[in-house]
């Protein structure tokens, strides 16, 4: 409990940088680009793709990431092709993308896994089209054991990706229910087999803190089957109420 209180002061989260409250206008489309021909013109660099995946069937009510709620599964092919093509327009004013070798690619959401397998292979197969991959490529994703087949998984170890994120929150069924994201240990379970199963090599697990209805015991009930399902990896963040980004809250997948 002493280091939760330490380490519970609010800091910018650096999945971006510089963090998103700096962002003070948006870059216009030559500055935009300018900087990408800077950078890709540097001696040994490479570069790495974030994918965005907004889709998700259900609302949880902690999250403050940039989501549609959705249960309208045509909404995916339509999505997937706008990627290819805002990807086509990248590779059509930066020729040096084809050149410079990808190093990671990452898919976050959202619910990334809300794509069919097959569309999820299609589109990876489409953006590795007139790129070349590093040798130490890698790649990752964000997946909601809710909404997760093994196919999903086995598709992108097919192509290369090696890790994989999965968001978990709580494994209190009562916070849980409050916090609108009924998920049982069952199902975050055969995610973490499948992915052993496939080769990942690297498994992590979100977790938050500060969820309705938490209590120092659930916590530990929490924490003790986190240690049975044995991630390589753990995130755990605060929730944070920040009704001027977001009405209901702002935490992760
Ligand atoms: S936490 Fe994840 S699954 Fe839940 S609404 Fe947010 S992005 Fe979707």
């Amino acid at each position: 409990m002493s280091l939760v209180a330490k380490y519970d002061v609010p800091a910018p989260r650096y999945t971006s940088y510089p963090t998103v409250p700096y962002w003070e206008r948006t870059p216009t489309t030559e500055e935009w680009l300018g900087h990408w021909e800077k950078t890709l013109h540097r001696e040994n660099s490479s570069w790495s793709l974030y994918l965005h995946i907004p889709f998700c069937e259900t609302l949880c009510t902690f999250c403050g990431c940039n989501t549609i709620i959705t249960k309208d599964h045509k909404r995916e092919s339509p999505y997937a092709e706008l990627i290819v093509k805002e990807w086509e327009i990248y590779l059509k004013n930066l020729p040096a993308l084809s050149h410079k070798n990808v190093r990671q690619i990452h898919f976050g959401g959202g619910t990334p896994t809300f794509l069919a397998p097959d569309v999820l292979r299609s589109l990876v197969e489409r953006l590795y089209t007139n790129i070349q991959l590093d040798p130490h490529f890698d790649g990752s994703i964000e997946i909601d054991p809710r909404r997760t087949l093994k196919e999903h998984l086995k598709v992108l170890k097919d192509l290369r990706f090696s890790r994989v994120s999965l968001g978990v929150q709580d494994f209190d069924r009562n916070v849980q229910r409050l916090v609108n994201r009924n998920q049982t240990f069952e199902q975050t379970e055969a995610s973490v087999n499948w992915a052993r199963d496939l080769g990942y090599s690297s498994i992590n697990f979100d977790l938050i803190y500060g969820l309705p209805a938490q209590s120092p015991e659930s916590i530990q009930h929490t924490i003790e089957k986190t240690v049975q399902l044995s991630p390589d990896r753990i995130a755990l963040y605060s929730f944070a109420k920040v009704p001027w980004i977001k009405q209901i809250g702002r935490a992760h997948v």
